[in-house]
């Protein structure tokens, strides 16, 4: 699993940080995982901490055997 590219998600709101984007909203440059974000970060569209945020599993299309 590539940290840097683990997506995480506000189990309050849906909101996703993706680390490609950075927190677009704050002031987190892109490229920054998401356990490299500061303490105090919070979700930008609910305000949640990031004890909120759970990882979501992003992966490519999967075609399951037949
Ligand atoms: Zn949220």
């Amino acid at each position: 699993m590539d940290k840097k590219r683990q997506q995480y998600r506000c189990a309050i709101c849906g909101y996703i940080y993706d680390p490609e984007n950075g927190g677009r909203i704050g002031s987190i440059p892109a490229g920054t995982a998401f356990e490299d974000l500061p303490d105090e970060w919070t979700c930008p569209i609910c305000g949640s901490d990031k004890s909120q945020f759970k990882p979501t599993i992003s992966r490519p299309m999967y075609q399951p055997p037949k």
